[in-house]
Order: C-alpha cells, then sequence, then structure tokens
C-alpha cells in the first residue's frame, strides 16, 4: 500500500510503497477513505513531541471502511489498558499506557490501517468522507475544550482553524456569544470567523469589546494564555486545547487574581466522541475543507504551519 512515513523528526515525509498491515487481535483492516491534518502531526514531525513510534505513518482522523462495507471514524485514542486509576475513574483520556493513533499506532496517511474497533466512532450519516474526518479531533478535542469552558456565555477563540471553525458553529447553537482572534491582519481568516457566527473577530493582539468568561486557544502560542487572561471576565477560565505551546511568558498574579484559572485539555474519551458526534448532526456542524490528494501530505502539513488552510486540510488517498 502507499504511505506517507515520517523516518526522521524535521524531514518532510517520503512517499513509499509499504506491506498491507495485518490485523492482530481485536484489530480491524480499514481502506482509508479520508484522513484530516492536525496541528498535532505537525508537532511530531517538528520533533515537539518526543515519543513517536518510527518510521511511522501519522494521521489521526480518519474515516475508514470495513470489508463488509462498514464505516468507522478513528481518532487520536487508539488503545487504552482500561485497568490503570485513571481508566477505572471515567477519565481514559489520561491513561498511564494510552496509545495514540498516528503517533505510537500507525495511523491514517496511507491506503490502509488497522484499528481497534473498540476505539472507533460511528459516523453520523448526512457527513461526506472528507467531512467527516475533522470531526474525529478537530470536533472532538475541540468540544471537550468548550466543555471545559463550562457555561460561558462570552467565549472567546484563539487561532481560527480546524477546530475554532467547527467550535464556534456549535457553541453559537448553544446560544453563547463568540468572539474570535486569528493572527495579527488575517482579515480574511477573521471574515471567515464572522460568516461562521462569530460576533466580533480581530488579531490576537487586540481587545474584544467585550470581558470573556472563557477563551479557547488552539493557536500553539504561550504568549497568549496572558493575553487571553487580560481579556478574562473574574471567574473566568482559559482553556488550552493543544497538546504542545511554546513556553508561557511570566505574567502578574493580578491577571490570575480573582478566580481566573487556566487549565489544558488532554486527549479524548470515547464517551467524549459519542457526544460530539450527535451533537454536530443536530447543530449541523457544517465543515469547510480543502481536499488534497495523500502524496501531497508535506504541502499540507506547509500550509497549516503557515496558515494557509481555510478550514480543515483532508488528505485523500
Ligand atoms: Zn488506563
Ligand atoms: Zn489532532
Amino acid at each position: 500500500m502507499r504511505a506517507m512515513v515520517l523516518e526522521t523528526p524535521g524531514q518532510p515525509l517520503r512517499e513509499a510503497e509499504l506491506p498491507e498491515p495485518e490485523p492482530g487481535p481485536g484489530q480491524v483492516l480499514l481502506e482509508v477513505r479520508a484522513c484530516a491534518v492536525c496541528r498535532t502531526d505537525l508537532h511530531i514531525v517538528d520533533g515537539e513531541l518526543t515519543s513517536p513510534r518510527l518510521p511511522l505513518v501519522l494521521g489521526h482522523q480518519i474515516v475508514g471502511v470495513v470489508g463488509d462495507g462498514r464505516r468507522l471514524g478513528v481518532p487520536w485514542l487508539g488503545w487504552t489498558d482500561g485497568e490503570c486509576r485513571y481508566c477505572r475513574s471515567g477519565r481514559e483520556n489520561l491513561c498511564d499506557r494510552a496509545l495514540f493513533t498516528g503517533y505510537q499506532l500507525d495511523g491514517g496517511y496511507a491506503e490502509m490501517v488497522v484499528v481497534d474497533e473498540r476505539y472507533c466512532f460511528q459516523l453520523p450519516d448526512g457527513y461526506g468522507d472528507a467531512e467527516a474526518a475533522p470531526l474525529l479531533c478537530a470536533g472532538l478535542i475541540g468540544y471537550r475544550s468548550l466543555r471545559m469552558a463550562g457555561d460561558a456565555e462570552r467565549l472567546g477563540l484563539y487561532g481560527f482553524g480546524s477546530s475554532a471553525h467547527i467550535i464556534v458553529q456549535v457553541a453559537r447553537h448553544q446560544g453563547r456569544r463568540v468572539f474570535a482572534f486569528t493572527r495579527p491582519g488575517d482579515t480574511e481568516g477573521q471574515q471567515f470567523a464572522r460568516e461562521l457566527g462569530a460576533e466580533w473577530a480581530g488579531g490576537s493582539d487586540e481587545r474584544p469589546p467585550d470581558e470573556l468568561d472563557a477563551a479557547i486557544i488552539f493557536a500553539p502560542v504561550g504568549a497568549l494564555v496572558p493575553a487571553a487572561l487580560s481579556a478574562l471576565a473574574k471567574g473566568g477560565t482559559v482553556v488550552c486545547a493543544g497538546i504542545h505551546m511554546s513556553d508561557i511568558p511570566a505574567f502578574p498574579y493580578e491577571l490570575l487574581w480573582e478566580e481566573r484559572m487556566v487549565r489544558s485539555v488532554a486527549n479524548l474519551t470515547r464517551a467524549d466522541g459519542e457526544e460530539f458526534l450527535s451533537l454536530a448532526q443536530q447543530v449541523p456542524v457544517r465543515i469547510e475543507l480543502e481536499t488534497l490528494p495523500l502524496e501531497q501530505a508535506n504541502e499540507a502539513l506547509d500550509r497549516l504551519r503557515s496558515g494557509r488552510i481555510r478550514g480543515s486540510a483532508v488528505l485523500v488517498p
């Protein structure tokens, strides 16, 4: 099968012909129909996440089809032990021995993938293969982050990429007011955010017209943490949604005072996925995407890095 393989972090992926993977116990073989690109993929390629299996097939937002015709969605959480203190307390996202798709397990930048079916999702009807793919991480982790924002009415989204373009729609559906922050000067991104329901959009160096009850930071930029804190109302929360961020600069305690909070979101549980996928269909969330052929995975990653993707990038074998 054809695959795009990471051999050495810091180097582009290499197009390769690999043997068709063999399903082990509890696994199924999927023919990949679409695999969305995530910023986490970029962190792995750049060596910012330090324990990938190598060589590695990236990709953890996979829509694939089993031999009997069933369509499944494959997320980042690929396996857990089911027995550690986190698994036993409903927090399998924090499992001590978790294995992640496209990181410790080969992922979907390929024509075929083997997966543990217990961690796959049924996908909502009404979404094509490419449309469904970004729901599996951008949507799902974005949704977990939105839940951690509590019942915040005035919500800030820092970084308006694949996740934010989904979450703005869910937040609006829930009756929240959304303020979107892009790279300074990205007027196209700001226009896109307003089209999807943000009542205000501006650069991350700007102040929103109202205080925020919560902010979700999708961009991997630590300096946004104090920036978002300074835009919060009393008791507000900053949620860091990404798996990696540049260092957070020192900031005065005053920014945290009055019960403001900073927290991160790690991974997902299967319960998150079921809840989000059914909500996505109710909203209904509309996915804006660009598809690229599998061979152009490096191009897709480059464009994601420089912010040149409107919505989500999806690879199609
Ligand atoms: Zn566990
Ligand atoms: Zn992801």
